[in-house]
């Protein structure tokens, strides 16, 4: 059972006869694991948390359990890589890198992440568990932050017109509260329509504010949309979590080029691994790394 008043969880809603659809979600404990996992900033955790947010809600979209989906931030400012990773299972994982950086502020004091990520580019890929080829496209950093950049990409480059509102508030011990929203204009949608969700989003307070107001993401939906007849699917419970073991770290040894491979192995220490999802540290010796390569000569 989802407690809606305290669990990270995603909600999807249809409204308005079907032409608009929303996700929202809290994910203040997500945020908060993978700061603490990362050790991130304030600018890293509010920036990472909102991309972490993002494909979760989006990840929401995804057409099977296989397919996953990534979000990519690389930019010419000093918090220059966010990747983030997702499926429709409500998991997510990411890094930031650097994981901490100096804090600049906005004119009116708040973390300016727009500039903590500079100019550069937002790449969405998504990979459906075939065999397919992995799907990717990419947006300029709008830079008016990720909430827009994530809205600029859905437009762009998925030409759905969609409000997107992400939220991160940190106190003293970490993250306070966070979540976010996506609510997109379905086919079938006119002029006035977009005009009135244009409006309501426009003064709708930050998604942190509703939190700390006790709102649930499932209320969030409600407010904004106004629609008595509003449709609640099943909510998904959201959460951090790396799938990596050492036999996927052995995996991705097997994929370095040989020459890279000998070098690992002349080293009588072994080599060792950090995660850079979840940090967890890996150490294979020599011997380990020895049937590595003989498992892989016998399979060219
Ligand atoms: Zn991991």
């Amino acid at each position: 059972m989802i407690n809606y008043a305290n669990d990270d969880y995603i909600v999807r809603a249809s409204a308005k006869s079907g032409l608009i659809r929303g996700f929202a979600m809290r994910s203040t404990g997500l945020v908060e694991e993978a700061r603490r996992l990362h050790d991130l900033c304030p600018t890293a955790t509010i920036a990472l948390g909102q991309l972490l947010t993002a494909t979760a809600l989006l990840g929401q979209d995804l057409k099977t359990d296989d397919a996953s989906l990534t979000l990519n931030t690389r930019g010419d400012g000093p918090l220059s890589t966010l990747l983030t990773v997702g499926d429709r299972s409500g998991e997510v994982r990411g890094f930031a890198d650097p994981p901490a950086v100096e804090t600049i502020y906005t004119e009116d004091g708040r973390i300016d992440i727009a500039r903590a990520l500079g100019s550069g580019t937002l790449t969405l890929s998504r990979d459906d568990g075939l065999e397919r080829e992995a799907y990717a496209s990419s947006v300029k950093l709008t830079g008016e932050g990720i909430s827009t950049d994530i809205g600029s990409y859905l437009l762009n480059s998925a030409q759905i017109p969609s409000v997107v509102a992400l939220g991160v508030k940190l106190d003293q011990e970490g993250v306070k509260h966070a979540g976010g929203m996506i609510v997109q204009l379905m086919p079938g949608w006119d002029e006035p329509l977009a005009d009135w969700l244009e409006v309501r989003a426009g003064g709708f307070p930050d998604i942190t504010y509703w939190f700390e107001e006790g709102m649930n993401p499932h209320q969030l939906l409600d407010l904004l949309l106004g629609d008595p007849e509003i449709n609640y699917a099943d909510p998904v419970r959201a959460s951090y979590r790396c799938n990596c073991s050492e036999q996927r770290m052995l995996d991705n040894l097997f994929t370095l080029p040989a020459g890279d491979l000998n070098e690992l192995i002349d080293d009588p220490n072994g080599v060792d691994i950090n995660c850079h999802f979840c940090n967890r540290h890996y150490h294979f010796g020599q011997a380990d790394l020895i049937a590595v390569r003989e498992a892989r000569s016998s399979t060219d």
